[in-house]
C-alpha cells in the first residue's frame, strides 16, 4: 500500500510540469514520515526474520525487531562495509535475486557484492529519472554515458532512469575521452553523463576541438572539487550537476539541482541519519526501506557530511544531503579510482630503495587529481628506478588505475623524503585526502 503510493508520486511527478512536480514531491512532511516509519518497520522485522547476519546481530545484542519503531530503537547498532565483506552478501539475502553488482578498492582487495532484483531495478530508475526531470532532462533529450560497466551499478541504473524518461540514450563505457568526443558527436548529444576526473578530460578534449551545445552534464561515482567543476562548466557553457549514490544503496541517494547546494535527498526510499556528529556534520547513515533482496540497516556509508533541512532555494521542499567533505575511512575516491592503503602497499612492495613507511598525499592541481606519493628513501637519486617499478605494477596489478592514467585523469608522482620524516606520530595516516571539495560558503 505505502509502496504504491510512493510508486505513485514519482510516476506523477515524472509527467508533471517540473514547478508542479516540486509540489507533489514536497506536498506532506508528515505523510512522508509516517511512510518511512512504516517501511522502516517493514525493513527491520525482515531482516531479523530472514537474513542470517541480522538475526544473529540482533539476538546478540538483545534487539527485539518488533519492537524497533526508529533507528534510534537499534542503539548503537550499524552495518559497515566490513561486515558486507567478513560474512560475505549471502548473509544478508531476504529475498531471491536477479542481479549483483560490486564496488572495489575501498580498505581490502575483497570487493563489496550487492545483490538485486529486476523490480528493485525499475524502482531505482524511477527515482533517477524523477532527479533528472527536474533538472529539465525530457524525452526530446539525447544522453551519451561514459560509465564505466564492469560490475558498476551505474550504467544499469541510467539506462533504467532514462528508459522512464523515454529519451535518446547511447552507452559509451568509460572510453578514452578524445576517442569518445570523436564518436559520441555523430549522435549530437543534449546531455553526457561521467566521473568527475572523465569529465575534466573531456572538456579538456573539447576545448581544443570544440565545445558542443550540451543542456546538462551529470557527474556521478566520485566527487568533484568545485574549481574543476567551474572549469568544465566554463568550456562547455553548461551545468555540470552531480549525483550521489553508492553501489550498497543502488544507486541514487540524492541528486543535485540547478542551486549546486548539496544533494536533494531520496527520502522516500531511505532513512537518512548522521552517527558521531560533531555539530551536525557526521558520518551519513542509511536504511534501506523499499528493498527486499538484499536490505541494509543503518548502513554506514563512510562518507562525512551534514544533513540539510532548510529550504533549498530552488523551491523543491525535499531536505538535502550537503555535499560530501571527506571519508571516515583511509580509502579515497578520485581519478586513479577507488584506492585504499592497501593499493598503494601493493604498489610498493618491490620498489627498489624504498623504505617501509609512506604516505599518499590526493590532491588536485585545479583540473586533475594528483597522486603524491611520499616515500622514505636514503638515496633520493634512486626515485627514477622507484617510480618506474610503481608504474610497472600499476600496469601490470591494477589494469582499471593504469587505464585511468593512460586517459590522463590523475597524475601519479613519488616523492622522496629523507628517512624517519614521515611518522611524526605513533599511527601514521597513510591516505590524506587534501582536496578542498567545498568552496568557502557551501552547504
Ligand atoms: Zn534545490
Amino acid at each position: 500500500m505505502i509502496g504504491k503510493l510512493v510508486e505513485y508520486t514519482e510516476r506523477a511527478s515524472l509527467h508533471l510540469h517540473p514547478d508542479r512536480a516540486k509540489r507533489l514531491l514536497g506536498a506532506s512532511r508528515a505523510l512522508l514520515r509516517r511512510m518511512q516509519a512504516a517501511r522502516l518497520r517493514e525493513t527491520v522485522r525482515l531482516v531479523a526474520a530472514r537474513s542470517p547476519f541480522y538475526r544473529e546481530q540482533f539476538k546478540r545484542l538483545g534487539i527485539d525487531a518488533r519492537a524497533v519503531r526508529t533507528p534510534a530503537d537499534l542503539g548503537d547498532f550499524y552495518t559497515t562495509g566490513e561486515d558486507l565483506r567478513a560474512w560475505g552478501a549471502e548473509a544478508f539475502l531476504t529475498g531471491r535475486a536477479d542481479t549483483a553488482f560490486e564496488t572495489t578498492g575501498t580498505t581490502s582487495p575483497t570487493p563489496k557484492r550487492v545483490f538485486f532484483s529486476q523490480r528493485e531495478l525499475e524502482s531505482v530508475g524511477l527515482a533517477s529519472a524523477v532527479g533528472l526531470r527536474l533538472l529539465g532532462l525530457t524525452r526530446g533529450d539525447r544522453v551519451v554515458s561514459a560509465f564505466d560497466s564492469s560490475f558498476w551499478v551505474s550504467p544499469a541504473t541510467t539506462r533504467e532512469a532514462l528508459r522512464h524518461i523515454g529519451c535518446f540514450h547511447a552507452e559509451a563505457g568509460k572510453i578514452d575521452p578524445a576517442e569518445f568526443y570523436e564518436r559520441a558527436r555523430a549522435y549530437t548529444p543534449t546531455s553526457v553523463f561521467g566521473e568527475p576526473s572523465w569529465l575534466v578530460r573531456l572538456a579538456e578534449v573539447a576545448e581544443r576541438r570544440g565545445a558542443w551545445s550540451l543542456k546538462f552534464m551529470l557527474a556521478g561515482g566520485e566527487n568533484m572539487t568545485e574549481q574543476a567543476r567551474q572549469r568544465v562548466e566554463r568550456i562547455f557553457r553548461a551545468p555540470v550537476f552531480m549525483s550521489y549514490g553508492q553501489t550498497e544503496s543502488f544507486g541514487a541517494l540524492g541528486v543535485e539541482c540547478r542551486e549546486q547546494a548539496g544533494y536533494h535527498r531520496n527520502d522516500l526510499n531511505y532513512y537518512f541519519e548522521i552517527a558521531d556528529g560533531d555539530e551536525g556534520c557526521g558520518e551519513l547513515v542509511y536504511t534501506t526501506l523499499n528493498r527486499d533482496v538484499m536490505p541494509l540497516v543503518r548502513y554506514r556509508s563512510t562518507d562525512v557530511t551534514r544533513l540539510v533541512e532548510e529550504p533549498c532555494a530552488c523551491g523543491l521542499r525535499v531536505s538535502r544531503i550537503g555535499k560530501i567533505r571527506a571519508r571516515a575511512d583511509e580509502m579515497v575516491v578520485c581519478g586513479m579510482g577507488n584506492v585504499g592503503p592497501w593499493v598503494f602497499a601493493e604498489l610498493l612492495r618491490d620498489a627498489p630503495g624504498v623504505g617501509a613507511e609512506w604516505q599518499a598525499i590526493i590532491l588536485n592541481d585545479g583540473c586533475r587529481d594528483v597522486i603524491e606519493l611520499r616515500v622514505e628513501m636514503k638515496d633520493p637519486s634512486a626515485r627514477r628506478g622507484a617510480e618506474a617499478a610503481v608504474l610497472d605494477s600499476l600496469r601490470l596489478n591494477f589494469t582499471d588505475f593504469w587505464k585511468n592514467r593512460e586517459m590522463k585523469l590523475y597524475d601519479l608522482r613519488l616523492v622522496p623524503c629523507p628517512p624517519s620524516t614521515l611518522r611524526a606520530k605513533r599511527k601514521l595516516k597513510r591516505v590524506v585526502d587534501e582536496r578542498r571539495m567545498l568552496l568557502p560558503r557551501a552547504v
